[in-house]
């Protein structure tokens, strides 16, 4: 069991740190503040093979293992986790797309998406049918050699600036196995957006409700088979929780490095904060916690990467644990930083704000509990 990374993998996470200095850390604020959505920087993210990390060759994706694309999500995800995010949901539907579409598909989209030139959403949410997923109402029915879509998605990131949408939608009868898997032109007849959502974090990218009335797209456009859809989403959401833990790891790593040198810069009572035994212990903690989630998410990232039979479970714990651990950490060197931290100069509150969302998205932590519990109850669960 070797826990170094290689050269190779260092040199991944360098490149990814570079680039976060250079193109993320000086307009996250900004980004944040006025609510842009840096297509921009998410192209040059995409020059670096930043938005196919993990999607097949064929479709020009780098094809790195999972536990390698956390190397690069965590870099940028220490100076903007909101980015950071929606570059990771562009991963994961680029990588559904290029894993189970058909070669028109494929030929279509997939050099545009890995390159950044075009972006993804993932859309299986719906105002009804949020944690009960599996409930959704959307449907889909072929009609003469076209999928006609009605109905409405919701909490859709990225909806109303992405190119293409994936959707899942029902094809058949009730339950997940009546769900089969889109690829849906962004801008098709029929889809309208919703207004942009006000949010508390997450403001560098838009959060819309779509609506689809009697959209039509070519059957080729199917994922997989019919029927498969709600299995190829949750395939999408091991590697998204794993994508989204790790924004909470790297955030958590930039609010912990932002409260070791605030402790030494700041006075009170004659003396460095960092004086004071109280704060050193939560220091301590924070570390102590932020390495505990880390490595679980990368525990989980290669039990995903070598086909573990329980890498569900454990993206699901990894999930669980790094983004409760994230933000907390975050919110703890806000406080480390008294009155400051709570204002917009310094780093602190904007991390706070984008990480408190991925307890929520990508499966709340309650349904990962409820993931986690069921194996543990109802089979054999490798957990050694
Ligand atoms: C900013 C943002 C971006 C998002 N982006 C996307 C996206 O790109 N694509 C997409 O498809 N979705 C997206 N979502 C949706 C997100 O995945 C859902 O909000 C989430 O799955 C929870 O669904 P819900 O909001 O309907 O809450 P509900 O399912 O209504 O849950 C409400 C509460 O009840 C709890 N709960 C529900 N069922 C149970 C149970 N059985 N046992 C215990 N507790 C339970 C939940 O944990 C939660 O605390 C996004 C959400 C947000 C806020």
């Amino acid at each position: 069991m070797d826990f170094e990374l290689s050269e190779d993998q260092q040199a991944f996470a360098e490149t990814a740190r570079e680039f976060a200095a250079h193109e993320l850390a000086p307009h996250a604020a900004q980004w944040d503040r006025e609510q842009t959505f840096p297509r921009a920087a998410i192209a040059k993210a995409g020059d670096l093979g930043f938005c196919g990390l993990y999607a097949p060759e064929h479709i020009g994706g780098l094809a790195l293992p999972r536990l390698d694309a956390t190397l690069v999500f965590e870099q940028m995800a220490a100076v903007d986790p909101s980015t950071t995010a929606f570059i990771t949901i562009h991963n994961m539907a680029t990588w559904m797309l290029g894993s189970w579409g058909t070669s028109a598909v494929c030929e279509r989209w997939g050099a545009d998406l890995t390159s950044g030139r075009k972006l993804a959403s993932y859309c299986l949410t719906e105002p009804g049918a949020g944690s009960d997923a599996g409930n959704l109402k959307t449907r889909a029915e072929l009609q003469g050699g076209e999928y006609v879509i009605n109905g409405g998605k919701a909490f859709i990131s990225g909806a109303g600036s992405t190119d293409v949408l994936v959707l899942m939608a029902r094809t058949g009868g009730g339950g997940a196995a009546g769900v089969s898997a889109f690829a849906v032109p962004a801008d098709a007849p029929g889809i309208s957006y919703g207004k942009k959502e006000h949010k508390m974090g997450w403001n560098s990218q838009p959060t819309r409700t779509i609506a689809f009335d009697n959209v039509r797209i070519p059957a080729d456009h199917l994922l997989g088979a019919e029927g498969e859809g709600f299995r190829i989403a949750m395939k999408g959401l091991d590697g998204g929780r794993i994508n989204i833990a790790t924004c909470s790891v790297g955030a958590a790593q930039g609010a912990l490095d932002a409260a070791r040198r605030y402790l030494h810069e700041r006075q009170q009572f004659g003396k460095p904060l960092a004086s004071f035994q109280a704060l050193q212990f939560k220091l301590a903690d924070m570390a102590t916690e932020l390495v505990a989630a880390r490595q679980m998410v990368r525990l989980a990232a290669s039990k995903l990467d070598a086909g573990h039979r329980d890498a569900s479970t454990y993206c699901a714990m990894a999930k669980r644990f790094a983004t409760d651990a994230g933000f907390n950490v975050c919110n703890d060197a806000l406080q480390l930083h008294g009155g400051y931290g709570y204002l917009g100069e310094f780093p602190l509150e904007r991390l706070v704000r984008d990480t408190r969302v991925h307890q929520i998205l990508e499966g709340t932590n309650e349904i990962m509990r409820l993931i986690v519990a069921r194996k543990l109850l109802e089979s054999d669960v490798d957990i050694r």
